[in-house]
C-alpha cells in the first residue's frame, strides 16, 4: 500500500478527489457491492459471496438467497482438480456466477484445466498479486476474472496495471478487500469507481468494525444493501478520527 498516499497527496494538490486525477475518471456516483453472508442479517444485498466448501453448505445459501440474488463462491484454494471438477458440476443446478480460486494459488496450469473443464466462470484471487501474475493467467487461459485488492497489489499503481492487462485480454475484474476500515476500502471505492472494466466488488469488511475509525470516505447505502457511496471530496476523502491516533505514531510530509 506504500504508493497509495503518493496518489492521495497527488488529488489533494490538485483539490480533486483521486478517481478524477491520474487519467481516473469517475463512471457512476454508486456501484453494487457484493456482501458476504457474515453481514446479510444487516442489509439486503443483490449479490452474496458464499466461502463455501460442500454443495450442502451451498445450497443451503441459495435457498435462503432465493433464485434472484447473484451469488458466488470462493473457495479460498481449499480444492484440489478432480475435487473442483465435481464439486462445480454438482453445484451447476445452483446457478453461481463464478467460482473464485478453487485450486492452490501456485497452480496456474491446474487452473487453466479447470476453466476448460467446466461451464462456470473461473475468478482468481490469491493466484494474482500483480500484473506479471495476471500477465501469466491471461496469457494461458486460465481465467474469466482477476480479483484486485490493493493489500495484495500494493496500492493502486499496480491496480491498475493488472486491470489494463485483463481488460486488454477481455477479462473483467473485480476488487475485493481484506480485513480493512472505511480508509482502505475508499481507495479500493475510487478504483473501482474510475475502471468500467471492474466489473465486482467486495468491499464490506468495515461491517466487521465493532467501532468505525474513519471520518468521510466510502459509506454503505442505508437502504439498499450492497450500495456504496463516494463523496468528491479531495484526495482519498477519509481521515482516521483523532480519537484514534492518539496511541499512534505520526509522520508529516
Ligand atoms: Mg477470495
Amino acid at each position: 500500500m506504500q504508493k497509495l498516499p503518493l496518489y492521495s497527496i497527488c488529488s489533494l494538490h490538485d483539490g480533486a478527489a483521486i478517481i478524477k486525477t491520474k487519467n481516473l475518471n469517475k463512471f457512476t456516483q454508486l456501484i453494487a457491492g457484493c456482501l458476504s453472508l457474515s453481514v446479510i442479517s444487516r442489509t439486503r444485498p443483490h449479490k452474496w459471496c458464499c466461502h463455501g466448501y460442500k454443495f450442502s453448505h451451498v445450497k443451503a445459501v441459495r435457498d435462503l438467497a432465493g433464485p434472484d440474488i447473484a451469488l458466488k463462491i470462493d473457495s479460498n484454494q481449499g480444492w484440489d482438480y478432480p475435487t473442483a471438477v465435481a464439486n462445480i458440476q454438482t453445484m451447476a443446478p445452483l446457478n453461481l456466477e463464478y467460482s473464485e480460486q478453487p485450486l492452490a494459488a501456485w497452480d496456474y496450469e491446474n487452473i487453466r484445466r479447470l476453466r476448460d473443464k467446466v461451464s462456470l466462470p473461473i475468478c482468481a484471487d490469491e493466484s494474482v498479486f500483480d500484473e506479471k501474475d495476471a500477465l501469466k493467467l491471461v496469457n494461458l487461459g486460465a481465467v474469466d476474472y482477476l480479483n484486485i485488492k490493493l493489500g495484495k497489489s500494493a496500492g493502486i499503481h499496480t491496480a491498475l496495471k493488472i486491470n489494463a492487462i485483463a481488460e486488454a485480454a477481455g477479462c473483467k475484474c473485480m476488487v475485493g478487500c481484506f480485513g480493512e476500515s472505511r480508509l482502505a476500502l475508499s481507495a479500493s471505492a475510487h478504483l473501482a469507481m474510475a475502471r468500467p472494466n471492474i466489473h465486482f466488488i467486495d468491499l464490506d469488511s468495515a461491517y466487521s468494525f465493532k467501532q468505525d475509525p474513519v471520518e468521510g470516505g466510502m459509506t454503505y447505502d442505508d437502504k439498499v444493501g450492497g450500495l456504496i457511496h463516494l463523496s468528491d471530496k479531495p484526495g482519498l476523502g477519509a481521515s482516521f478520527k483523532q480519537e484514534f491516533l492518539s496511541d499512534g505514531s505520526k509522520i508529516v510530509i
